[in-house]
């Protein structure tokens, strides 16, 4: 095998030189606490403001509504506790979700759940895509939150936030929203969008991992996280990641330059590769075709597993990911194809392929040429796919 293929972009990616570059000095040269009033230190904290200024910019946001985190999950479970704490303080103990948001998501709102509050999840139809109107008819004098993904993580779908989030502050309701997989991807401005609470991760735009950030609108006081020193405004204690802040300002800067110009680029590669997948028989794309990540491209093929799939991928050098919890090492479809209505003998078969920056059309024709004797060998060994032929042949 001489071609590699990274087609997981979704899951990670990987890190810009630019980034890299822009990181190194913070190890070895300016290496000071940004705390310190030494000249060393003073140049960290500078570094720090530098980065925060060039997330702000990003989102459309002031520079003191920006606080580092160590990452997207982290910055959901400040954002959705936080608000849950101070609200439903207040009485109000309703939280608005949809059925397939990030884990991040889901697990923090179902444990408080079991702490009394009380959570709607919409649906998402069809096609991935929450409607607007169902959030309207969702909220209640007692909601608290409403919290809606920007772009779904397995399927791709963009979510009609902007409508989501006039809904949410027409009727005095906070609304967070997990960008993780949306910012340098989608124009994200949080004032026009009327977004309140937003996450976003490093290394899911060529930025490092363990460093993510939420934006907080200013006047939205949430709990704070840790407790100890004076930094992020004393919101959350610990001395600053100084080298991955940095890394996180360059990283959002080059994805957020040129979002049209760079996003047409991929979605060029997406569509060929869509094109190429689906003359597999029985095979289906996931979620919408045309509201999706520019590089997302989720499948199922009738009568195989994503498992076996991934393992004869990975040999012939294609990195791919199935839509399968085979994180938690069990064996459930993926909750995103089953809230989209696929039945669990379909949701098994998923595959997303998900391209970044650093793919080629090469790429693609490489897994074009590898992924159909894939299928077709699998569904050789399949007891399902017999009974699916079987069925097909037998007369109505
Ligand atoms: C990756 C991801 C997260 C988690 O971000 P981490 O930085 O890995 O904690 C949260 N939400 C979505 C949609 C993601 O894709």
């Amino acid at each position: 095998m001489d071609r590699f293929v990274y087609a997981d972009n979704a899951a990670t990616t990987r890190v810009s030189d630019a980034v890299v570059q822009a990181m190194l000095p913070y190890f070895t040269e300016h290496y000071g606490n940004p705390s310190s009033l030494y000249h060393m230190g003073q140049e960290a904290h500078a570094a720090v403001d530098e980065a925060r200024k060039k997330v702000a910019k990003a989102l459309g946001a002031a520079e003191n509504e920006i606080f580092f985190t160590s990452g997207g999950s982290e910055a959901d479970n400040w954002a959705i506790k936080g608000v849950a704490r101070k609200l439903g303080a207040q009485g109000k103990k309703h939280i608005i979700t949809t059925k397939f948001e990030h884990h991040a998501v889901l697990h923090t709102v179902q444990a408080l759940e079991k702490e009394g509050f009380e959570v709607t999840y919409l649906d998402v139809y069809h096609n991935g895509v929450v409607h607007p109107e169902d959030v309207a008819a969702a909220i209640r004098p007692d909601t608290c939150l409403v919290t809606i993904l920007y772009a779904n993580n397995e399927i791709g779908t963009i979510q009609p936030i902007p409508q989501i989030g006039r809904i949410c502050k027409d009727n005095g309701v906070l609304f967070h929203t997990d960008a993780v997989q949306a910012v340098g991807q989608v124009e994200i401005d949080v004032k026009d969008q009327c977004i309140d609470l937003l996450s976003l991760s490093g290394h899911k735009l060529h930025g490092p991992k363990g460093i993510g950030a939420l934006y907080c609108r200013r006047g939205l006081r949430l709990p704070n996280l840790i407790e100890g020193g004076a930094q992020e405004s004393g919101r959350r204690a610990g001395t600053e990641n100084v080298p991955s802040i940095v890394g996180l300002g360059v990283a959002i800067e080059e994805a957020c330059r040129d979002i049209p110009g760079r996003t047409k680029e991929i979605a060029k590669l997406r569509d060929a590769l869509i094109e190429e997948v689906l003359k597999i028989p029985r095979s289906r794309l996931n979620g919408d075709r045309e509201q999706r990540l520019c590089g997302n491209a989720n499948f199922c093929f009738e009568g195989i597993e994503g498992e076996s799939l991934l393992l004869l991928l990975d040999f012939n050098g294609v990195a791919g990911s199935s839509g399968s919890a085979c994180t938690s090492g069990s064996l459930d479809p993926s909750h995103v194809l089953l809230a989209i209505g696929l039945p669990h003998e379909i949701a098994h078969g998923s595959l997303r392929l998900s391209l970044g920056d650093y793919n080629t059309m090469e790429d693609v024709r490489h897994i074009a040429e590898v992924l159909p004797p894939i299928v077709q060998r699998l569904r050789d060994m399949s007891p399902l796919w017999d009974e699916i032929i079987k069925n097909e042949k037998k007369p109505n």
